[in-house]
């Protein structure tokens, strides 16, 4: 038996992964960043039998958060997100600009707010919250297993922007460098975005092609 079942799911206008997580044991379940089209993420669920526990967004960027409400309504479970995210985002003036960046609000306050190194039990499975600011400051990568979901943080031969809101170039090279480059080499790359040649990655190809570490993390 698989010793976690990962659900991929494209959505939206923004071309957004959603994940679902899942312990093969117990059926227990997470899902991370519902992007919208929220009837394909519950028939996925039922069908496969999935008791979800929490829904976790990488970050509060309102193409990431857009199935929030509906999917916390339909499953009666938590949103968690990085305590940076939830306090950044509920500014006025940052969710005014926000909002103006993207054409849509960004998060409604999560009821469970984050930090570096909570770890979530989901059935059999370990989720690990790794703080990883620059695309904004409460951006996180979650690790389950030999699997790192990235959201904005790092894509597929690329990596999040920097210029919205929050957002920080250095800050973003920094967290790649200290919080996933250190991670095993063959840990997989489960991205917010399709925006590579393929759909996942690894940390091992990614440092030979991700310019984002090529350019500006190995040569420096
Ligand atoms: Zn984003
Ligand atoms: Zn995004």
């Amino acid at each position: 038996m698989a010793d976690v079942i990962i659900k991929q799911i494209m959505v939206g206008g923004f071309e957004v992964f959603t994940y679902v997580v899942a312990c093969p044991e117990t059926r227990q379940a997470v899902v991370i960043d519902p992007a919208g089209e929220d009837e394909k993420i519950l028939s996925l669920i039922r069908e496969e039998g999935f008791k979800v526990k929490y829904i976790l967004n990488t970050h509060g960027h309102a193409d990431h958060v857009l199935g929030n409400q509906q999917l916390k309504k339909a499953l009666s479970v938590s949103t968690c997100m990085h305590q940076l995210d939830n306090e950044f985002f509920s500014q006025k003036e940052v969710r005014e600009l926000s909002a103006a960046e993207l054409g849509l609000q960004p998060a409604e306050p999560a009821d469970m707010a984050l930090k570096e190194g909570d770890v979530l039990k989901v059935g059999t499975l370990e989720v690990r919250v790794i703080h990883t600011p620059g695309h904004t400051p409460g951006s996180v990568c979650y690790l389950v297993g030999g699997n790192l979901f990235t959201g904005d943080t790092l894509f597929v031969g690329s990596a999040g922007r920097t210029d919205l809101v929050g957002g920080s170039l250095d800050m973003l090279v920094d967290s790649i460098a200290k919080k996933i480059l250190p991670l095993p080499k063959d840990t997989v790359i489960w991205p917010g975005h399709d925006y590579g040649d393929t759909p996942t990655s690894t940390i091992a190809r990614e440092m030979e092609e991700n310019v984002y570490i090529t350019d500006f993390i190995l040569e420096s």
